[in-house]
């Protein structure tokens, strides 16, 4: 059997979403090598960190972000400036709505005591690492290539394509509209995933403003979609499923990672098949 290092493993998430540059939400937080056998989790805790060593595990393999990590989380927001003004969106409205959504996440995670799970890693001597962004650029690649293999007249269409994916079809959640209608026309939509969270209100609203008839988000906050609701955004919003989604480019990586001779215990996935 091969044995990997904890940046091998980094890489081999990079390589998944064709990267060279490891983004500011993903980190070798604890090195090791000689990894013969990785568990892949989408939130590790202390909790999964002894599960790992329980289960003979070498290393740990977060999705989302911890530690140092998630305190700069924030940073990778700046897709979302890319997409809208791929989407026609002006950038000055594109600045001003990622901004308010920064400053909530950067407030937010200011006040995490983010050192807690890395600190065990660290007592426990076991190496961990969180790749979020280049698995949600597979995945977001995976989706987009479904979308558009199939029809995109109605909104409904739209939904099916993504149901047919395996790890959606084992989802216990279902794609749904939250705001709009399923029979609306898609028109122009926009796929809005691998952008480190999903863009909330201010953002949806910037693409309903500028052109954009339906926005496409992996979640969403009950708080912002009131404020859709209440405003009467014109434009539909379609989420499709939190665990679904991670759960499609955590598999890509456990596959990758499986061809690297390494051996991996997923868990709380949804199958890839
Ligand atoms: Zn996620």
């Amino acid at each position: 059997m091969a044995s990997v290092s904890t940046e091998q493993i980094m890489k081999a998430g990079l390589d998944l979403a064709g990267w060279k540059k490891m983004p500011a939400d993903s980190m070798v937080h604890v090195r090791g090598r000689n990894i013969k056998k990785a568990m892949i989790a989408v939130d590790v805790g202390t909790a999964e960190l002894l599960m790992a060593r329980s289960l003979g595990c070498d290393a740990v393999i977060a999705h989302h972000p911890i530690g140092i990590a998630s305190v700069n989380f924030h940073k990778v927001f700046g897709r979302h400036v890319d997409y809208m003004v791929e989407h026609g969106v002006p950038r000055k409205t594109a600045l001003e709505a990622t901004k308010k959504l920064t400053e909530r996440v950067e407030t937010r995670n200011h006040a995490d005591i983010y050192s807690d799970v890395v600190g065990a890693a660290r007592a426990l001597k076991m190496p961990l690492v969180n790749i979020h962004q280049p698995c949600d650029e597979y995945m977001r690649k995976a989706i987009l290539e479904k979308i558009e293999s199939g029809k995109t007249q109605y909104v409904s269409d739209i939904i099916k394509s993504v149901s047919g994916i395996p790890e959606f079809r084992h989802a216990a959640t279902r794609v749904r509209v939250r705001h709009g209608d399923e029979d609306a026309r898609a028109g122009h939509w926009a796929l809005v995933i691998a952008t480190g969270t999903n863009g909330g209100y201010s953002i949806a609203k910037a693409y309903f403003q500028h052109g954009v008839d339906t926005v496409i988000y992996l979640h969403v906050d009950y708080g912002d979609l009131t404020k859709m609701r209440e405003e009467k955004l014109r434009g539909n919003l379609v989420v499709l499923g939190h665990l679904a989604g991670d759960s499609l480019g955590l598999n890509a990586l456990g596959d990758r990672l499986e061809g690297m001779g390494l051996e991996t215990v997923k868990i709380g996935l949804l199958p890839s098949k």
